[in-house]
């Protein structure tokens, strides 16, 4: 737990917003978190004004909240200057469709407030507190009910037309090996629609969790995404590419994807940690679940000008 000399001016709220789930916390850093509760995915009306009511009922017990950090599952208006800043975009979660997130918190609490996509938030995390401590050019990806990219480069999480929206790209689909038409509403057999969780599930009559690690599937997957893994490097050149989110907790998915890598690079990358010490490459969250929330925490410190 950090000094008492970190809160004096206040404590720092992040909010994680989930398709699944919202995780809001109170603190400062995801070593020190006063206090933090998950919130159900339900409808705008019932969740928003729970995450709210969390923070509020967290400051009348931790201290005055200075600022707050959003990261927000998409997709999500990240332009500081358009009219959809801190809004969900074009989701298929319809409830969702406009919804104002960050305006949820900033009409509730008049502080400074920093917002972003979850996956640069995670990005964000575990580069000041995780796996990816001392980068400045890192990829994060989740593999979950979704599959998302976020990426720092120079330190800054990227954005551009919107932002970056990796789990569309396509891979190679042998059909004949992988029959399986693909999950994503508008690409079929793009990578989230062929690695998702629920796509692994649709090809197994099993949610994603209970497909033993040994199945066949398991490798399929590997191949997708290390053939990802392959293109985001040569796109945006990455010094880690960590990988998390629910899927990734397969035991030896990690391990898969980083044996089959090398095969679509095909040896022309010869930088090193990529070259020989392909773990520390592709590498598992350092925060556990926490590089949300830990994102969240980033945001909010940068939006008081603390960092
Ligand atoms: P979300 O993407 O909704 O934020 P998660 O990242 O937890 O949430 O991803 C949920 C998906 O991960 C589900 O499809 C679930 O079946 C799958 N999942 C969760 N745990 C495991 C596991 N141990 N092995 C494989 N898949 C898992
Ligand atoms: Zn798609």
């Amino acid at each position: 737990m950090k000094s008492c000399k970190e809160f004096s001016d206040g404590v720092f709220a992040s909010v994680e917003a989930g398709g699944t789930k919202f995780v809001c916390a109170l603190g400062s850093a995801p070593d020190a978190i006063l206090e933090s509760t998950v919130i159900p995915t339900q409808t705008p009306e019932k969740t928003l004004p729970a995450a709210v009511g969390f923070l509020k009922a967290a400051e009348k017990k931790h201290g005055k909240i200075r600022a707050i950090g959003v990261c927000s599952f998409g997709p999500v208006g990240v332009d500081r200057d358009s009219p959809d800043y801190g809004r969900i975009t074009t989701t298929p979660k319809a409830l969702w469709r406009g919804t104002d997130i960050l305006g949820a918190f900033r009409s509730a609490f008049a502080v400074p407030a920093g917002f972003d996509t979850d996956v640069n938030g995670a990005a964000l995390g575990e580069a000041r507190w995780g796996a990816a401590r001392g980068k400045s050019h890192v990829l994060y990806i989740t593999v979950g009910t979704g599959v998302g990219g976020g990426a720092l480069v120079r330190g800054l999480p990227l954005h551009g037309l919107v932002h970056p929206e990796m789990g569309h790209i396509r891979v190679p689909h042998n059909r004949e090996a992988d029959p399986y038409p693909g999950a994503c509403p508008w690409h079929g057999d793009c990578l989230e629609g062929l690695v998702c969780g629920p796509a692994l599930a649709e090809r197994c009559g099993k949610p994603a969790r209970d497909i033993a690690p040994g199945d066949p599937v398991w490798d399929l997957a590997a191949g997708y995404l290390a053939a990802a893994a392959a293109t985001f490097t040569l796109v945006l050149s990455p010094e880690i590419i960590i990988l998390g989110g629910g899927v990734m907790q397969s035991p030896g998915l990690l391990d898969k994807i980083r044996n089959r890598l090398p095969e679509f690079l095909g040896g022309y990358i010869a930088a090193e940690p990529l070259a020989s010490d392909i773990k520390s490459y592709i590498a598992a969250p350092g925060l556990g679940n926490l590089s949300g929330v830990a994102g969240g925490f980033v945001l909010a410190r940068q939006a008081a000008g603390k960092e």
